[in-house]
């Protein structure tokens, strides 16, 4: 005689999802009966767990009260939609690993593009750890960023020491930052350029103060004006007192 096996819980549930929780045999539903499964093919003939095999019954059908047996061609068309619905979702399932392969894949690119540009310049590739960062800035900025970033880092930080190399890459998200910054203000670009030209040229200047007072005061057509200042007064105070002259308001 052939050995009945229990029916986990997973797959009772799974069974009784597939049908909508209802008795295939008289069509009755939870709550109003007992539901249960049936072996289609019953287990005393070798029908076995296989959820093709399994069918939700009430109680009464299961028991033989009820009104009816399934015919053959009933169980074979139910079996053959659970069949495509299984197939629809491997299908889908594939796509959806596909896709995600493929953004993998590309990010990979993105990454190798940035590391070609590095490595023309410096001769260095990246580290593991490098590789992995360089896909994350790319995550959070966009590669044409990081890309016209590692550029810009390249020209300004690269150049015979060993230690550049690493200062070049560093400086690759602080770039990256700072950028996104000036195209939300564009100000705040021209501001810091002209702070630039202060923290060069003049005794005592003080940089925080300036910046916040433009911050406050600056309008684009100020610009040539401001520049003119800054490239030739002799010191701080001098051009503290024309600031407050064009603005009229104390730094
Ligand atoms: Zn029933």
């Amino acid at each position: 005689m052939a050995e009945r096996k229990a029916i986990s819980k997973k797959l009772r549930f799974e069974v009784f999802k597939r049908d909508n929780f209802t008795c295939q045999y008289c069509g009755r539903m939870a709550p109003d009966v007992i539901l249960e499964i049936d072996h289609i093919n019953p287990v005393k003939n070798k029908g076995t767990n296989d959820i093709l095999n399994l069918i939700t019954s009430c109680k009464d059908c299961n028991r033989g009260k009820g009104a009816r047996k399934l015919s053959e061609n009933d169980i074979l068309k139910k079996q053959q939609e659970q069949l495509k619905e299984i197939n629809q979702k491997r299908e889908q399932l594939k796509l959806l690993i596909k896709w995600k392969e493929e953004l993998e894949n590309f990010a990979d690119e993105e990454v190798n593009k940035v590391e070609e540009l590095l490595q023309e310049a410096t001769g260095n590739v990246f580290s593991d750890v490098g590789r992995s960062n360089c896909k994350k800035w790319i995550k959070s900025f966009g590669f044409k960023e990081v890309y016209e970033s590692a550029e810009i880092s390249i020209r300004q930080y690269y150049n015979i020491n060993e230690d550049s190399v690493t200062k070049v890459f560093n400086m690759i998200p602080r770039i990256c930052n700072n950028r996104i910054k000036q195209k939300d203000n564009p100000n705040l670009y021209k501001i810091n350029y002209l702070c630039k030209i202060g923290e060069n040229r003049l005794y005592y200047f003080n940089s925080l103060k300036a910046k916040a007072y433009l911050v406050k005061n600056f309008k684009m057509e100020d610009f040539d004006y401001l520049k003119e200042l800054f490239t030739t007064t002799r010191n701080w105070s001098e051009l503290k007192e024309f600031l407050e002259d064009y603005y009229s308001e104390e730094v």
